[in-house]
């Protein structure tokens, strides 16, 4: 059977997430209500602007389920996704969920050249589970991950801070994987589910 998977779809760049989650393989809802929510077994938290999206998830009275959700279920976040899994957000510091041990600072890439394209070299352990070679990374006003704890482990980085990392069942990228064809990063999510 497919994995059912649900993509946060407030705010952001969902749509793309849809795609690359169907192109790898799972069964793909929207998630905008706390019913859309329960019917799902992953959630993948988009990047948009976080600020917004914490509102928004407000005003759905979606907090509390996200919160629940995270503490059985996996949650991938990209970019401002991964910005509201932090424990820790700053510049501003801001609400988030915590359900990865880490601190990341906004907009951390400055504001003149905020946007680029690189190619990383995933860590071994990326690469022998979902494949060799490397990963083109997409970055757009990106967060940098200043603190991972001892529970995070490091599956990429990108000039030396960690772009890429997992924490049990969740999974964080401050890029983007949904702009690329590549799949290696939400297949590896589906593994998790
Ligand atoms: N700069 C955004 C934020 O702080 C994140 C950007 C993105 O998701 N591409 O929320």
């Amino acid at each position: 059977m497919k994995k059912r998977v649900g993509v946060l779809a407030l705010q952001g760049d969902f749509e793309a997430h849809e795609k690359a989650l169907v192109r790898a393989g799972a069964d793909v809802r929207q998630v905008r209500t706390a019913a859309d929510m329960a019917a799902v077994d992953g959630l993948v938290i988009p990047g948009g602007e976080s600020t917004t999206m914490l509102k928004l998830l407000n005003f759905m009275d979606l907090k509390e389920p996200l919160r629940e959700f995270a503490k059985e279920k996996p949650v991938f976040g990209t970019c401002a996704g991964a910005i509201l899994l932090a424990t820790n957000v700053e510049n501003p510091v801001q609400e988030s969920f915590g359900a990865v041990d880490m601190t990341v600072e906004r907009n951390a890439y400055g504001r003149q050249i905020d946007s680029r394209v690189v190619q990383l070299t995933p860590e071994a352990d990326f690469q022998e589970r979902t494949g060799a070679g490397k990963l083109e990374a997409v970055f757009i006003r990106a967060p940098i991950i200043r603190r991972t704890g001892p529970g995070v482990k490091v599956l990429a980085e990108y000039d030396g801070s960690p772009v890429l990392v997992e924490q049990g069942r969740h999974l964080i990228a401050t890029f983007h994987p949904e702009l690329t064809p590549d799949s290696r990063v939400h297949q590896l999510f589906l593994s998790k589910i």
